[in-house]
């Protein structure tokens, strides 16, 4: 395929342009779906329209109501595989399922009764900053946009916007932005990177059960601008 210009957003897939590959990890994140909810089910939780909730962890869940009537349960776990891996038998984690599955009785209590008709695992892209990088490269022919850390939904338009200006090779307030013209510092090679990855999510987790108070690494990593208190 031939192409004058070309945008890469190619999420957490390992990135055709090789140099990235130092900027985004894929990490895998996984959601359970009920069976459609009964009338009864729906007035007993009280939840009446369409609100999107997620709670306040660190390591925090996301709920929504699908247009059928179910609720989609996701997120707490975020599990990264050594050396970037990305591969189908990942997306299904039994620990991590059963764990959903309990925070969801925790936070239904009357919905004892449910059953889950789904399960689903897939990867995100994360960068050190939790929020997207962009760039160029050959002679800025090639645009790029990465890293947005599961919350693309709204930027991915922002992004794509910055990659179309970064194209034109024009001075404009999107390519001005700090958040633009700046990059996150890279990951570390392995073994490092995974050994990095891992004491990160524990310390998150020590943290949601210490009512948010963070260790040494975490501060240390947010006086870096590391992390989603970037
Ligand atoms: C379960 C879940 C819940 C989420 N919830 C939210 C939310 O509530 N709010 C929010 O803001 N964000 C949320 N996100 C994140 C959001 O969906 C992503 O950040 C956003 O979709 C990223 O957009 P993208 O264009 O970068 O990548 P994608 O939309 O993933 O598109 C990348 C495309 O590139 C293709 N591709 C990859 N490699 C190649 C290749 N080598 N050749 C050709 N094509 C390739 C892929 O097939 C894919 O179609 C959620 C993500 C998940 C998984």
């Amino acid at each position: 395929m031939r192409a004058r210009q070309v945008v890469l957003a190619t999420n957490a897939f390992p990135p055709l342009l090789r140099r990235l590959r130092a900027w985004v990890v894929p990490v895998y994140d996984y959601a359970l779906m009920t069976e459609p909810l009964t009338p009864e089910q729906r007035d007993a939780v009280g939840w009446r329209n369409r609100q999107g909730l997620a709670d306040t962890g660190n390591q925090f869940h996301y709920y929504r109501i699908t247009g059928d009537g179910r609720i989609l349960f996701g997120g707490y776990d975020a599990v990264y595989h050594y050396g970037n891996r990305i591969a189908p038998a990942l997306e299904q984690r039994e620990q991590t399922f059963t764990a959903l599955a309990t925070h969801f009785f925790t936070t239904f209590p009357q919905l004892a009764d449910v059953r889950f008709s789904h399960r689903w695992g897939g990867v995100i892209d994360t960068c050190t900053r939790f929020c997207p990088f962009f760039g160029t490269a050959y002679s800025g022919r090639l645009a790029y946009a990465a890293g947005y850390t599961g919350l693309g939904v709204g930027a991915t338009r922002f992004g794509a916007r910055v990659m179309l200006d970064l194209l034109d090779g024009a001075d404009t307030p999107l390519t001005r932005l700090g958040l633009v013209r700046g990059k996150p510092l890279p990951f570390p090679p392995e073994p490092a990177r995974a050994a990095g990855i891992q004491l990160t999510r524990w310390s998150l987790a020590r943290a949601d059960a210490r009512q948010g108070r963070r260790n040494v690494w975490l501060r240390t990593l947010d006086r870096f601008g590391l992390g989603f208190d970037s």
